[in-house]
């Protein structure tokens, strides 16, 4: 009898592998993903994307005998910005043009599955040839494609189980970022704010691809916010979503950014532009809209809100409180209540002279002559420039110092509206781009530690070429980024001093992660040179970076 019920037992278990996986990733992995340092199962190594680690093996001390363990190619010369996810020793990563399974301890390839586009691709693609990486759940790897859909790959065997399209390449969709998945939910942002489309953000279910909502990130003129576009402009409007958000499991929230309003010439679109340069909090199984805050209201200026929504429990004025932090594109650093949205502080952390700060009342900006002589059609130099006061790259918060790790610029920009006009598949700017750039004398970036409340640097380690790296912060009190002449670097996180750094064989732009396994911790960074700063700065010194996609994995030398 005993061994009848066992065969049974047995195979119930085997059934339930079968349909799950042995590795199945479940939603309870998914939460625990900060505190859970033998993986990375999290983009932003965490819902909260706090891109912290409580390891310590490799620290302020150690660090100096960090060495390269193994380098893997990825065949491909473009701009490597995919956050590579580690699960029980293996790593998945991203190319514009691949996935891949690679042996986290030996850098030997599991698998290898290619994307195939149509021939105008890369030309409907705004700022880089790019993907930002996987998410993982239940045996399954998911991932966008530049010509906007989102495929499903089994995890074991990178085939690929279902593809669901997302939007038309044609008329200017396109997909970079690395899926969410919350609550059971793929969730996907959308990116192409350049080229006039409509914005949203969309789940999907991860058993089928069945798309589950959309909520689109600009209202029609019957939803609420429909009101603050005039005529047909919504159409057009932008808000694209091109940056993976953050997650409250107990609040069953999803933090969302949504990008630039389009066109840039803000004359065509009178009006606050809702959610164009906002934050969307969003259940995730509806996709349902329960509050937005907006930064950047009718803005010209490209301050696309999509970067980082990082979550923390902070203690503000003697209070345990649900923060949401973000080094917004405007130069402004905001935290705000997450559980109903309100504005908690708004300060400058690079040069600001479109505004002179944030009310603290209402949350809008207090803009300058500069803002309204921009709208107006003068010429006007705008610090933060178009990149703003911080771009994509991921900035790190690291709860026990209480400061958030960023790679800021410190240039200004020059704007001139030109009018608009809307061609599908086409640039839909109204902006002049002969003469982008104000850069001063200094150097033009700087890795800070801010803090959150005042925007203020406790310190920073400038750089003359701006990095536009993640970053990634531990316990052991070390910061990790990388430079676009290719140095992978590690800071002292209590005063900036310079710990060590390695020579990767391209730029990097890519998203540091570490985790331990069998005893040993782990940094990977993927190294890869093509990003927003390299084609459009014409930054000369940066001509003798050699291209060619690679991942790179560190450890203390044994
Ligand atoms: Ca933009």
């Amino acid at each position: 009898m005993k061994r009848v019920a066992l065969a049974a037992g047995l195979a119930i278990l085997a059934s339930h592998f079968a349909s799950h996986g042995v590795n199945a990733q479940t939603n309870e992995q998914l939460v625990k993903g900060a505190t859970d340092t033998s993986n990375v199962l999290n983009y932003g190594m965490g819902y909260d994307l706090q891109r912290f680690s409580s390891l310590k093996q490799i620290n302020k001390e150690t660090v100096k005998n960090l060495v390269p363990v193994w380098n893997y190619s990825f065949a491909d010369d473009r701009s490597e910005e995919s956050q590579p996810i580690v699960y029980q020793g293996v790593i998945y990563v991203t190319t514009h043009s691949a996935t891949m399974a690679v042996d986290a301890k030996t850098g030997k390839q599991i698998w290898k599955t290619k994307v195939e586009y149509p021939p105008e691709t890369p030309r409907i693609v705004c700022c880089g040839i790019i993907n930002r990486g996987v998410a993982l759940y239940d045996g399954k790897v998911f991932r966008t494609t530049l010509d906007a859909n989102v495929i499903a790959l089994d995890a074991k065997t990178g085939k690929e189980l279902w593809r669901s399209k997302a939007g038309d390449i044609k008329e200017g969709y396109s997909m970079t970022v690395a899926p969410l998945v919350a609550d059971g939910v793929v969730i996907t942002g959308i990116s192409g704010a350049e080229f006039g489309i409509r914005g949203f953000i969309d789940g999907w279910d991860p058993a089928t691809g069945k798309h589950l909502w959309r909520t689109h990130t600009i209202p029609s003129p019957d939803e609420p916010g429909g009101d603050t576009w005039k005529g047909d402009t919504w159409k057009l409007g932008g808000g694209s979503t091109w940056i993976t958000g953050s997650y409250d499991p107990d609040l069953k929230t999803v933090y969302w950014g949504v990008g630039n309003p389009g066109p840039f010439n803000s004359a065509v679109r009178p009006g606050d532009n809702l959610y164009t340069c906002s934050v969307l909090a969003l259940d995730p199984k509806s996709g349902k809209i329960k509050w937005h805050f907006q930064f950047s209201p009718n803005n010209p200026f490209d301050y696309d809100a999509v970067a980082e929504m990082v979550l923390a429990d902070m203690n503000i004025e003697g209070k345990p409180t649900k923060a949401l932090m973000n080094a917004n594109r405007n130069g402004f650093f905001y935290v705000l209540d997450r559980t109903n949205g309100k504005l908690l502080a708004a300060n400058p952390y690079v040069k600001v002279n479109w505004a002179t700060g944030i009310d603290m009342k209402t949350g809008r900006p207090i803009e300058t002559e500069v803002s309204k002589e921009a709208r107006e059609g003068k010429k006007v130099t705008v610090y933060p420039s178009i990149l703003g006061g911080k771009n994509w790259e991921p900035m790190s918060f690291n709860p026990q110092t209480g400061l958030a790790y960023a790679n800021t610029l410190a240039f200004g920009g020059r704007y001139k509206t030109v009018p608009a006009v809307y061609k599908a598949g086409e640039w839909y700017l109204g902006m002049d781009l002969s003469d982008l750039w104000e850069w001063g004398t200094g150097p033009r970036g700087h890795l800070k530690a801010i803090d959150p409340m005042t925007g203020k640097a406790k310190w920073e380690e400038p750089s003359d070429i701006p990095r536009f790296s993640g970053v990634l912060s531990t316990a052991g009190g070390v910061v990790f980024t990388g430079q676009l002449t290719g140095e992978f670097e590690a800071f002292d996180a209590d005063t900036g001093k310079t710990l060590w750094q390695f020579q990767t064989g391209s730029g990097i732009e890519g998203q540091p992660v570490t985790w331990q396994q069998d005893g040993v911790q782990y940094v990977a960074v993927t190294s890869g040179y093509g990003g927003v700063y390299s084609l459009f700065s014409g930054d000369e010194r940066l001509a003798n970076v050699p291209p060619g996609g690679s991942l790179w994995v560190f450890a203390l030398k044994q």
